[in-house]
């Protein structure tokens, strides 16, 4: 189980790494821009990067599909940020402008935001509309890690 190796997508410079599961809570740098694979903070994620972190990624992905009009999509900003710091490295956090991206939003078809997707490898495993507080916020993710 320790050994298990898993594929982690830099939050930097999009490389995919392949690291022991049993090295990910000791602060893993990235092998190519040797900068953190985490970071506590959510990840931008546009459509030059988006499939790359989604479908390379071996921990879950947790995309915040928001726009810069949406009320409550402020409002969680700080919530989500707190999260991935609860959350890391056990998945990733990322937030995508749903405003800038529009092509990525239809894709997933976002009909109200917030909307939260989980991705696991690719696939989309949960989805949630609406804004949540921080406990509800990692709770669900956390119910959904295997
Ligand atoms: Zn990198």
């Amino acid at each position: 189980m320790t050994n298990e190796s898993l594929h982690l997508v830099c939050p930097h410079c999009d490389a995919t790494n392949r690291l022991l599961r049993a090295r990910l809570d000791e602060g893993a740098k990235c092998g190519k821009c040797k900068r953190p694979l985490f970071t506590a903070q959510a990840l931008v994620l546009t459509h030059a990067n988006f499939h790359q972190h989604i479908a390379r990624s071996d921990i879950p992905v947790v995309v915040d599909f928001w726009a810069p009009w949406c009320g409550p999509c402020k409002m969680m900003a700080p919530i989500f940020e707190q999260a991935a710091a609860q959350l890391e490295p056990q998945a990733r956090l990322a937030k995508l402008n749903t405003e800038a991206e529009q092509g990525i939003a239809s894709e997933f078809g976002i009909r109200s935001i917030p909307t939260l997707i989980i991705f696991r490898k690719g696939q989309e495993i949960a989805r949630q509309s609406g804004a949540m507080d921080l406990s509800a916020l990692v709770r669900w993710v956390r119910s959904h890690l295997a």
